[in-house]
């Protein structure tokens, strides 16, 4: 079944559309990368998938569910059973800093109460050592580098078992020799089949991992298409002109 669906979503902040009817789904297992310039409304787009934002008509359905249809937002139980499915991964890892890397992991599961405190333990050890930090467990996050805050962040959004996982600019806030850290726990998570949808200024992830590339421009998906299609042959001339600006 189809994991996303988004059709004709429109949002505005006061007089500004930000969101102009944009329509697209996303498979189980892809990984979709969403490039862009600064402003076209490409966090706007991923917060409104997770509810974060809401936006004022069109519809997203999750796994056949509609989170919002037509404009019309489902009830909070049904909201919170289809955003507790995803997971996501902002640019300034949102780490709480009071808690060692392994409480920050455990907090949400625990909170859920579906499994036992030893359970979760057990997972988080799994999960630190998957992301490489398992040796972090016990640190307080301000003793560790943005790559590897980045990763703890990667780590937490998994101990929830998510169906998709959101990022918005995972690198963007790090330092040019910690991105390749991260990246390759991404990479890793891809190879896994987890589907993901990655608003990236790094038109190397988009071009080797992603399966697709949605090019966003000015609150509308101007061109989308396989890797080889947006980068060997744009169709557009803004998305050429976008290309030439960063790669
Ligand atoms: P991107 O992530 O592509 O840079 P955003 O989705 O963050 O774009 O922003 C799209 C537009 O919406 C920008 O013009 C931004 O200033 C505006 N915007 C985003 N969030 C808000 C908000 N909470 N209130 C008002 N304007 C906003
Ligand atoms: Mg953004």
């Amino acid at each position: 079944m189809t994991m996303i669906e988004v059709q004709q979503l429109k949002k505005s902040f006061g007089d500004l559309e930000v969101l102009k009817g944009v329509n697209f789904t996303v498979e189980p297992g892809e990984v979709v990368a969403i490039i862009g310039p600064s402003g076209s409304g490409k966090s706007t787009m991923l917060r409104s998938l997770i509810h974060l934002e809401e936006v004022n008509s069109g519809s997203i359905l999750f796994q056949g569910q509609a989170l919002v249809e037509n404009g019309k937002y489902a009830n909070a139980n049904t909201i919170k059973k289809i955003t507790s499915r995803m997971g996501m991964v902002f640019q300034h890892f949102n780490l709480f800093p009071h808690l060692t890397v392994q409480q920050n992991l455990e907090l949400a599961p625990k909170a859920v109460k579906k499994e036992s405190v030893a359970d979760i333990r057990k997972r988080s050890e799994v999960i630190l050592n998957k992301v490489g930090l398992l040796d972090k467990a016990n640190v307080l996050p301000a003793n560790l580098s943005g790559g590897q805050k980045q990763r703890v962040a990667i780590a937490r959004a998994l101990m929830l078992n998510p169906d998709i996982l959101l990022f918005d600019e995972p690198t963007s806030a790090l330092d040019p020799e910690l991105t390749g850290e991260v990246l390759r726990v991404m990479q890793q998570l891809a190879q896994e089949k987890i589907t993901m949808v990655v608003v990236t200024h790094e038109m190397n992830f988009a071009r080797d991992v992603a399966d697709r590339v949605i090019f966003m421009d000015k609150g509308e998906i101007a061109e989308s298409g396989t890797p080889a299609q947006i980068f060997g042959n744009p169709q557009l001339d803004r998305t050429k002109a976008f290309l030439s600006r960063v790669e």
